[in-house]
């Protein structure tokens, strides 16, 4: 396969780090990536040369702070094809998005009589702020369920969008399950009843190429820090015409028109969901990462992942007692899986000591493990600088594991 993993490593300093006298085995990507070296650049270069609060001032690095800043704005709106940096709003990630909107859109729409819906393989982060919605508007919160391999049932969907549905809210991947959902397929269903959707892309946007309007995607929400950009910086996309009946979710310094004691009149698009100091250095952070997933190419990383899912899923079918969850015929390359009588934090705590990063436990994905009747899992998520000599660790790490507990 043409794609120069051991190149592409050599991008992030964190990989070549030793943990417990091993090279580190970073298996975490689903909770957060690493940095590659041009992002950490940008950051470094934005606090030395030109850190100024934007959008305020008429001095140079202030005019230069705010002109970085909505470059980052365009350069999000061309990656996900939005049609004007209107649509982008910066937040502090997925969540901050979506708690956000479902402020604001159940501001505006939701009261007693009306639904939203949700699927049962929702991170917490979009199932919280829905729930807390409709407990204040005296909504309901309807859940579509997934079978056995971690899939959505879309007939329970279909019949679950009602005249009383005022939104749907879905992961476009499962963060605990690995499950790609048929997002457009879901938007298709919701528009025909004239339903908005809002899709989650935590999990997608270092997978999959996102084009918003190509999906009819009414509202998405993804984090930097999940597609090797920084932390802290986020994004909620929303189409104009609706973004612009929608109230404003926080009231502060910069999303104001006019301010007096009588009435406060709002900023246009984007600038009125942007309350106070924004993360200005995350956004170029972010714009940088997606400078780098280009110059990989994503249909190069969508191939190479595939491959490494592959490969680690036979691997681990061959450990004794293994069992996956989530096994969709669409997935990205997240594997959950238990060992049968080891607790994924024994096993999880053996792998750490032989340098193997995994996440243990329910993944902020709480009625999945109720679903399959468990505590929690053990998940190996991988990224594109990862490898098949890493994933020949893991196998024979967790062979130790079996050891060590029977
Ligand atoms: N949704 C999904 C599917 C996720 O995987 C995550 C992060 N694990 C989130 C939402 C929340 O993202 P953040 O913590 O960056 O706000």
């Amino acid at each position: 396969m043409d794609f120069d993993v051991e190149k592409i490593r050599q991008d992030f300093p964190l990989l070549s780090q030793k943990v417990h006298g091993h090279p580190i085995v970073y298996f975490d990507n689903g909770a957060t990536t690493q940095k590659p070296r041009q992002v950490i650049e940008t950051v470094r270069r934005y606090y030395e040369e030109e850190n100024a609060s934007i959008h305020r001032g008429v001095h140079f690095l202030s005019e230069r702070s705010t002109e970085t800043y909505e470059k980052a704005r365009e350069k999000v709106r061309k990656y996900i094809n939005a049609a004007s940096t209107n649509e982008v709003i910066f937040t502090s990630g997925t969540t901050g998005s979506i708690n956000a909107l479902a402020f604001s859109f159940g501001e505006k729409h939701l009261g007693p009589g009306t639904e939203v819906i949700i699927t049962e393989m929702e991170h917490h982060s979009n199932i919280v702020p829905w729930q807390m919605v409709c407990e204040r508007k005296g909504a309901k919160l309807k859940v579509v369920p997934f079978n056995e391999k971690g899939e959505l049932v879309m007939a329970e969907f279909k019949k679950l969008l009602s005249d009383k549905t005022r939104i749907v809210a879905v992961t476009q991947i499962s963060n605990s399950l690995g499950t790609i959902n048929p997002v457009k397929e879901i938007i298709r269903l919701a528009h025909k009843s004239e339903v908005p959707v809002l899709v989650d892309g935590a999990q997608a946007i270092p997978h999959e190429s996102i084009d918003v309007r190509d999906l009819d995607a009414d509202f998405y929400a993804f984090s930097g820090h999940k597609a090797y950009g920084p932390n802290g910086i986020g994004v909620l996309y929303g189409k104009e015409k609706l973004l612009y009946d929608l109230p404003p979710y926080q009231g502060g310094g910069d999303m104001v028109d006019c301010v007096s004691f009588e009435k406060t009149t709002y900023d246009q698009l984007p600038f009125k969901f942007e309350a106070g100091t924004m993360n200005y250095i995350g956004a170029a952070g972010l714009a940088t990462a997606l400078d780098y997933i280009s110059g990989i190419g994503l249909d190069r990383i969508r191939e190479y992942e595939k491959y490494l899912l592959e490969y680690a899923t036979m691997k681990l079918m061959t450990v004794s007692g293994l069992e996956i969850y989530g096994n969709a015929a669409e997935k990205i390359s997240t594997i959950s899986f238990l060992m049968d009588g080891i607790h994924p934090y024994d096993a999880g705590m053996v792998l750490d000591k032989l340098g193997i990063a995994v996440r243990t436990g329910t993944h902020c994905t709480q009625p999945v493990m109720d679903h399959f009747k468990i505590t929690g899992t053990l998940r190996a998520s991988m990224a594109f600088y990862n490898t098949t000599g890493e994933i020949d660790r893991l196998h024979a790490g967790l062979h130790r594991v079996r050891e060590m507990f029977g």
